[in-house]
């Protein structure tokens, strides 16, 4: 099993820009620590002249890589040959228009889409970087992977491990910090388990020392190649379009990858002479658990050429550190407050004139129960792209004729506590769970209705409420 000779890792530090061979097991640079990128030598590749050239490829689609909504762009991600990729018909996703979000968001219907993946096999968009992460994995001959997560990841790295049966996945999760549909894949998808006491900052520490010291293949977001799967979410969006680009892709951000990934692909696809000019990019964090909107937003802090500013991103972990402060959002799976592609995400705001903003847990689940009733139900983390594209509207960065893109990230199944106990209508049920999060109203519940076993009652309680 060979990885393509003309793709290779980079540190993304202009000065430093060491590189290495795409069969180095690496999630930082050697030589200065900073984050790695997957590049190519593009002009020794074949990659397709217009996007609409991927078309052509819609005929193939017994062949497994161009099932795969990830690896049917295999030309824009050609670290490895076609035969050598590992595949569980991930990406086949949809981009819907959604009328009732967008008079939510306030803008024009038809302007308003969402990117659902949710629909991905293990139910979150973490599916389209695992493959990659995965086929790398294999390709050096690693047997066990690991991962900190949230949940999403680890239900991921399991399904991937028990479809394909090569690899021992081994997951860590902060205690007490995991919504239980995620824990329940990777509980029956069989994976190694460990629970430890902290949060998922605490956890991704711990992860990466183990990594280190055992030789665990790790598959956070740290790894370069998984990012280069979820570009594909991008080109899945474009090519939904018809390749048109849209005026903005609102994405959740937690650990940052999926919008550092997001924008690679724009400035690949940009490079490469396909697209003309990115979409903006919009990142939303949780209020709870924002540390890219207080830095960006509030400490100036920005790619800045690719020195970005450690020093001034240190100062704010260590002030984090003397107040004891924790993420603490509904959201849990973007709870994060030292998300560890900081700096790619800068990148990406930089390319595509991005903005940030921070939403309630208020905000978030009122938007996701307008997500839930219009039928793409989604977990409280992939709704604060609703939230924060409803927010950017009324401030007016986002004019009512734009054509928005926001990106569901994970199932509603997901995570149903947070969602049975906004639509309950017992005081006790609703604070236990959302209280404690300053959420004080569901102002778009809907209640069930309690009725005694009596066929009369029963009809009496339809014929009032239906
Ligand atoms: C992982 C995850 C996120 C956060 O994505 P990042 O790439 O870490 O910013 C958001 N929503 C869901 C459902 C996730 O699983
Ligand atoms: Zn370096």
């Amino acid at each position: 099993m060979t990885l393509n000779s003309n793709a290779f890792q980079r540190c993304i530090s202009p000065e430093c820009g060491a590189t290495f061979s795409p069969e180095n097991v690496l999630v930082s640079c050697p030589t200065c620590g900073d984050l790695l990128d997957i590049d190519y030598e593009w002009d020794r590749l074949k990659v397709p002249k217009q996007l609409s050239d991927f078309e052509s490829y819609w005929a193939d689609r017994y062949l497994p890589h161009r099932f795969s909504g990830v690896w049917r762009f295999h030309e824009l991600l050609p670290f490895v040959a076609p035969e050598d990729i590992v595949t569980i018909g991930e990406g086949q996703t949809l981009l819907q228009r959604a009328e009732r979000v967008a008079n939510y968001v306030g803008v024009a219907s038809k302007n308003l889409y969402l990117q659902y993946e949710g629909m991905n096999p293990s139910g979150s968009f973490k599916d389209n970087g695992m493959t990659a992460a995965f086929t790398h994995a294999r390709a050096t001959g690693a047997t066990q992977a690991a991962c900190a997560s949230t949940g999403n990841t680890s239900a991921s790295l399991a399904l991937y491990s028990c479809m394909t049966r090569k690899m021992r996945a081994i997951i860590f999760v902060g205690s007490g910090k995991i919504a239980y549909g995620k824990l329940s894949q990777a509980l029956d998808y069989g994976a190694l388990t460990v629970q430890i006491t902290g949060d998922f900052d605490d956890a991704m520490i711990r992860v990466r020392e183990v990594c280190r010291e055992l030789g665990i293949y790790l598959v956070n977001s740290v790894n370069p190649f998984r990012l280069e799967g979820q570009k594909s979410v991008m080109f899945r969006v474009l090519e939904a379009l018809r390749w048109e680009i849209p005026d903005w892709i609102v994405v959740p951000g937690g650990n940052l990858g999926n919008s550092s990934a997001f924008g690679k692909a724009f400035i690949e696809l940009h490079q490469l002479g396909l697209i003309e000019r990115p979409p903006r990019l919009a990142v939303i964090n949780a209020q709870g658990a924002n540390t890219l909107h207080e830095l960006y937003n509030h400490q100036g802090l920005r790619w800045n050429g690719g020195q970005g500013n450690q020093p001034l991103v240190q100062t704010y972990y260590s002030e984090l550190d003397a107040r004891h402060a924790k993420a603490e959002t509904i959201a849990s799976a973007i709870e994060i407050n030292r998300p560890v592609n900081l700096k790619k995400c800068l990148r990406a705001l930089d390319f595509c004139d991005g903005v940030v903003r921070q939403v309630s847990d208020q905000e978030i689940l009122d938007a996701k129960a307008q997500v839930g009733a219009g039928g793409y139900g989604c977990e409280p983390a992939s709704a604060a792209s609703v939230a924060g594209a409803k927010l950017l509207r009324e401030e007016g960065v986002i004019a009512p004729s734009d054509r928005v893109v926001c990106i569901l990230t994970g199932h509603l199944l997901k995570d149903p506590t947070a969602t049975v106990a906004y639509h309950s209508d017992d005081q006790k049920k609703f604070n236990e769970v959302l209280g404690s999060r300053g959420v004080k109203r569901a102002s778009f519940a809907n209640h069930a209705i309690a009725v005694s076993n009596d066929l009369d009652e029963i009809m009496r309680a339809i014929r009032l409420y239906a």
